[in-house]
């Protein structure tokens, strides 16, 4: 039980953006009202029926939702414990759960009246996203992107521009996800009148992480009936994978108030805490602090100085500095546990489920899984173990085979 602290955390975060000491907005000044038009367009677009139906529409006509649960059957015997099922974002629309944000946000967009959309991208999966809800709908789309991701992301940049973005490349710091961010943000800066930046994590300044979460906050609500249906019940525990945090905030959101559902989120580990080569912000007390980064207060990994660290993982998506504002919330009112798990359990994972299921997952989604080969065996067999299946691992064929020696 990780439920000890009673907080009506569904009625965060407050009206400057906040989730206890995390979140709130720190921009320039010239992006003040475009955030405030977003919040304003964002709440009357989801009491309009018009674009809720529309929504729903492209999700289950476009998108194929609801994404099923599977029943891991094999590596529930297998690992001698816990009954685990998977809720299978990796069958969505692009094989991942950005495409329900990018979608959202993307009608949004259109309601407010702009036709050019930006993102950044580091594995080049938001990218993808973008670019896809961008041609649905028929915008402008560019994707920033550091020109180290680009080279170790080929087939991505051909796929955005497949489908009708332009690429930007990023040259500037360590020409990586971070100075994306930056440049997409000087972007915005500059083009704000005619601009929507399409933020791709629950991250950013407020309401951002406000409106990632309840756009990815379908897969928890179909999780949740799914399960109930299937397995009779709820489940004990709902595990997930933490890159900027928005598959696992998406699906912990329906559970929030059943206290006796655990939320597990995981960090990726890398090369393992004590060799700095991570990007666990929660696990390693050295180097994850509390800060401002793109224009949120979360939990960072930094020096003493407040310079922010490179971080290391085998999963692109994961690998980022900071995480959801609204993680380091839950974690300090203990409503929700974090861990990680380092690159080599995450590569023995990605081959059991690859073994055992048919399923080959993501490399980020196989850290939830390294997760449940931890837990499972140490929970009695009638205990039910749901996790969340956040993208396919086609993308990172190439990684694994170079990381396996084959
Ligand atoms: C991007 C990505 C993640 C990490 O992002 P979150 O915002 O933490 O969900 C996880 N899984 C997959 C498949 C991704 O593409």
């Amino acid at each position: 039980m990780t439920g000890t602290i009673n907080v009506d955390s569904k009625q965060l975060p407050d009206a400057r953006g906040y989730y206890g000491e995390y979140g709130g907005r720190f921009v320039p000044e010239t992006l003040v009202p475009a955030l405030d038009e977003l919040e304003a367009a964002f709440h009357a677009a989801l009491a309009d029926s018009e674009f809720t139906h529309e929504l729903d529409y492209l999700q289950s006509t476009y998108t194929g939702r609801p994404t099923p649960v599977s029943y891991a059957r094999r590596l529930s015997d297998h690992l001698g414990g816990a009954q685990i099922y998977l809720k299978r974002e990796d069958l969505a629309h692009t094989g991942a759960h950005k495409i329900n944000n990018a979608l959202g946000q993307a009608l949004l967009a259109r309601r407010i009246g702009k036709q050019r959309v930006i993102a950044e991208t580091g594995a080049g999966q938001h990218g993808v996203a973008t670019a896809t809800a961008a041609a649905l709908l028929g915008m402008e789309c560019h994707v920033y992107m550091g020109t180290v991701d680009m080279a170790r992301q080929q087939p991505n940049v051909f796929r955005m521009r497949l489908l009708g973005a332009e690429v930007i490349p990023v040259e500037s710091g360590s020409k990586t996800l971070k100075d994306a961010i930056n440049e997409a943000i000087r972007d915005w800066v500059t083009n704000v009148e005619t601009t929507f930046y399409l933020l791709g994590s629950a991250l950013g300044p407020h309401p951002y992480p406000l409106i990632v979460r309840h756009f990815q906050s379908v897969i928890g609500d179909e999780a949740r009936q799914q399960i109930v249906e299937m397995a009779g019940r709820l489940p004990d525990a709902c595990v997930a994978c933490v890159g900027g945090g928005s598959n696992a905030i998406g699906l912990f959101n329906a559970f929030r108030d059943d206290e006796d559902v655990d939320l597990i989120g995981v960090e990726a580990g890398g090369l393992g805490i004590a060799s700095g080569a991570h990007a666990a912000r929660f696990a390693d007390p050295a180097l994850g602090r509390p800060g401002v980064l793109h224009g949120t207060r979360s939990y960072v990994l930094q020096d003493a100085d407040g310079q922010i660290l490179n971080t290391h993982s085998v999963s692109a998506g994961l690998d980022y500095a900071s995480v959801g504002p609204e993680h380091a919330f839950l974690r300090e009112t203990e409503r929700a546990y974090y861990t990680y798990a380092t690159d080599e359990e995450t590569l023995e994972a990605f081959q059991l489920l690859c073994q055992l299921e048919g399923i080959i997952p993501a490399l980020e989604s196989a850290h939830a899984i390294a997760e449940v080969i931890k837990r499972a065996p140490t929970m009695p067999k009638d205990s039910i173990l749901l996790v969340n299946l956040s993208g396919r691992g086609d993308k990172d064929l190439d990684t694994v085979i170079k990381e396996l020696g084959e």
